[in-house]
């Protein structure tokens, strides 16, 4: 099974990755979180990404389009992987189908998380994860159980995505509106797209992604 998680940023694509990775052992694939790991190398090209990145703006197709390329043909991606903030523009998904195709693969889904922009400020504004194991926090919506400590590894420390404020956020949801949702027609015109509201409680969302994704099994 290959997916796609589409939405924009705050939509929770990231924590619904985690689940289907979590329950159907695919492959989770965030671009983000690719990019952000090469932006903390301190490389040219990381300081680069870095800049690209705090200014809420979309890193070059051609980037992309190799970092996916050879993400994809990894061995943990042969039973399924779930794309989460790729494809982001239309060539980086004519260029997703062109290697899917030529790898002998394609697309089972792709699944839109639909949120409104007021709630997506206040959910990426509030967020912050663990910094040992990644785990994912709000401070108005789930805070860890022990203050300052994390549920899933009990590490102390904790962080906050630079791009995460105000200026940058609405910079972001531009970048969505104009380069990333003019996407949602391409994958609709092929029978793919499945939209959900994104709005739910996520365990709600967790159950109507597990209901397209896997049919029949209780979520
Ligand atoms: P995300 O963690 O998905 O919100 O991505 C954080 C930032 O990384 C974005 O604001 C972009 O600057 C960059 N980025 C992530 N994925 C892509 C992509 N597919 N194409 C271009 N830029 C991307």
């Amino acid at each position: 099974m290959n997916l796609i998680l589409l939405g924009p940023p705050g939509a929770g694509k990231g924590t619904q990755a985690e689940h289907l990775h979590a329950s159907l052992r695919l492959a989770k694939l965030s671009t983000g979180d690719m990019l952000r790991a090469s932006a903390a190398s301190g490389s040219e090209l990381g300081l680069k990404l870095k800049s690209i990145m705090a200014a809420g703006q979309l890193v070059s197709d051609d980037i992309m389009i190799d970092l996916i390329r050879d993400r994809i043909r990894e061995a943990d991606c042969a039973p399924g992987f779930i794309l989460d903030g790729f494809p982001r523009t239309i060539p980086q998904a004519e260029a997703l189908d062109a290697m899917l195709e030529a790898e002998g693969k394609s697309l089972n889904v792709v699944i839109e998380l639909k949120v409104n922009d007021s709630e997506l400020i206040a959910r990426v504004s509030g967020r912050f994860s663990c910094a040992a194991c990644g785990a994912g926090y709000h401070d108005s919506f789930k805070r860890p159980k022990q203050e300052g400590v994390c549920d899933s590894c009990g590490a102390s420390a904790f962080k906050r995505r630079e791009d995460d404020n105000a200026a940058t956020m609405a910079k972001r949801l531009e970048a969505y509106n104009l380069q990333t949702a003019p996407i949602l027609p391409y994958y609709a015109k092929r029978g793919l797209l499945k939209s959900i509201d994104g709005m739910a409680p996520i365990d709600e969302v967790t159950r109507q992604i597990n209901a397209l994704v896997r049919p029949g099994v209780a979520a």
